[in-house]
């Protein structure tokens, strides 16, 4: 059931500010706490969500909840647990109903399950806090922990949504009407964009994007040699064909060795050894558009798509491009049951492709028992690729998106609200219009990997737009900000 979350993250304040590019941002960060923290008193902020890894919830924690705590305001994180199998079921489709992608109806039934487990971790959490102390609930999962806690202690609740869309169609709306008491017990409503919101909340939201640490071992520099021993060492598990070809892995073992002895130039070496490489790395689940990916690769080799360039390098760059998905290992996350299954119709679309697409794509599932080997392995990832692509059907705010961004690469993403919000098209990367069209993500594909230049641009930009608006130092200053208003 509820269980509290050590948080042990080795880099402090200190070292970023001692980073040129950084001191900025940390003296920003700083100036604000000293005005602010006074005002917190010595409350306890418990920041409340239901996964310990996995998924962009998971991935922001261990820095938000480390460095609140730096600068004063002493933070832990909590999961809750289920001991209902069908709970993460229903919260699962509450999530895609937000999303517009699944029905209802919400019944009864759902409720006393969603109550139940709640009222369970609640009893369990309501053990270690302290009167005055702040929870933060994290998504829709623990929402009835947080309204009861709110009724029954002297604590001050907040409701942080990474979720939601501009607009309200029907499954959204019976959705919200369903976690409505739940929302309405809390005396603060954040969301990603304020317009993310229900109807019930309109003008009582206050807007928060996520930002990334730029030194988290899921977006450090990584030398070459890293890079490559990361990834040989990783023992991934293919679901498909092997994760290194023999080729691939003669070439990676060739330029281990290399840059092993001539570190400098090793990026060159990266650039002359490896093919082309188009990734995406999410969770398994349908709304990320894996599917039309898939297909739309497909297309790209076949040639299917228009060629965006006549130049013969194009059509040779086409012929050795390969495609990498890699999500988690579906059985290590607990609140995520449908990803089983959407991995597998993933694979069986995999199966009706030629045997000369199927083996330029790698089906990637990563390990997640540790942390810091799962980050290492997508920082590592994103890095060998010549671009990374998020074919998001819905998307609230894609984290890996600026992940990609921040690593200097280009991106394609979609008109999920989010993504196009986070990338400017034709500037940072591309936007697919209709993420379900393999034609138009084809299309993108070709665009970007017959265009060098405009790949360089885009990257240059992309990592700008993260500095300027994306790192994780603006988001602690808006909690700070968050906090006080919310016990004033
Ligand atoms: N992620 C990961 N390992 C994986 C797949 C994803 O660490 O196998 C991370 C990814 O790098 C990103 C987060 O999970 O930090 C996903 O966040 P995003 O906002 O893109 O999507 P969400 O999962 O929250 O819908």
């Amino acid at each position: 059931m509820f269980e509290e979350v050590e948080v042990k993250e080795p880099i402090t304040l200190e070292a970023y500010d001692r980073e040129a590019y950084l001191t900025s941002r940390v003296s920003e960060l700083r100036a604000e706490a000293a005005k602010l923290v006074p005002r917190l008193g010595p409350r306890t902020v418990w920041m409340i969500s239901s996964t310990s890894h996995g998924g962009g919830v998971a991935e922001m924690m261990p820095k938000l909840v480390s460095l609140l705590d730096e600068v004063g305001v002493p933070c832990r994180w909590g999961i809750i647990g289920a001991d209902r199998a069908e709970f993460f079921a229903l919260t699962k489709r509450i999530h895609n109903m937000i999303h517009g992608q699944a029905s209802g109806p919400l019944d009864a039934h759902d409720r006393a399950l969603f109550e139940g487990v709640n009222r369970r971790n609640a009893d369990e959490l309501a053990k270690h806090i302290a009167p005055g102390d702040v929870i933060v609930i994290h998504d829709p999962q623990p929402l009835g922990l947080g309204a009861f806690l709110r009724r029954e202690h002297a604590v001050r609740v907040i409701f942080r949504s990474h979720i939601g869309i501009p607009t309200s169609p029907e499954p959204t709306r019976e959705a919200w009407e369903f976690l409505r008491p739940y929302v309405e017990a809390c005396d603060r409503s954040v969301f990603t964009f304020a317009d993310y919101a229900p109807e019930y909340l309109k003008g009582h939201v206050t807007a928060m994007q996520p930002g990334i640490d730029p030194w988290s071992h899921k977006n450090r520099e990584l030398r070459p040699h890293k890079l490559m021993g990361v990834l040989c060492n990783a023992g991934l598990q293919s679901a498909t064909s092997p994760v290194l070809t023999p080729a691939f892995e003669h070439r990676v073992s060739r330029l281990d060795g290399a840059s092993r002895t001539r570190p400098s130039d090793g990026c060159e070496d990266l650039g002359l050894l490896f093919r082309p490489i188009v990734t995406q790395i999410s969770r398994w689940d349908f709304l990320k558009g894996w599917e039309p990916l898939l297909l739309a690769f497909a297309r790209l080799k076949t040639r299917g798509s228009h060629m965006a360039s006549a130049d013969p390098r194009h059509a040779r760059r086409i012929d050795l491009v390969r495609l990498i998905l890699a999500g988690p290992d579906p059985s290590s996350i607990q609140d995520d049951p449908q990803a089983h299954e959407d991995l597998r119709s993933l694979l069986a679309t995999y199966r009706t492709l030629p045997a000369e697409v199927r083996n330029d794509v790698a089906i990637l599932t990563l390990p997640m028992h540790s942390r810091k080997e799962n980050a290492l392995i997508v920082n590592a990832l994103q890095r060998c690729s010549t671009v990374v692509i998020q074919n998001s059907l819905e998307e609230g705010f894609g984290l890996t998106v600026t992940e990609a961004m921040w690593k200097r690469l280009p991106v394609i993403g979609t008109s999920a609200s989010g993504l196009q919000r986070q990338i400017r098209n034709r500037v940072d990367g591309l936007v697919t219009n209709d993420p379900r069209d393999p034609d138009e993500i084809a299309h993108n594909l070709d665009v970007l990997l017959a265009d060098e230049h405009m790949r360089d641009a885009m990257g240059s930009s992309g990592q700008r737009r993260v500095y300027d608006h994306s790192l994780v130092f603006n988001q602690i200053r808006a909690w700070l900000r968050l906090l006080t208003n919310a016990v004033a």
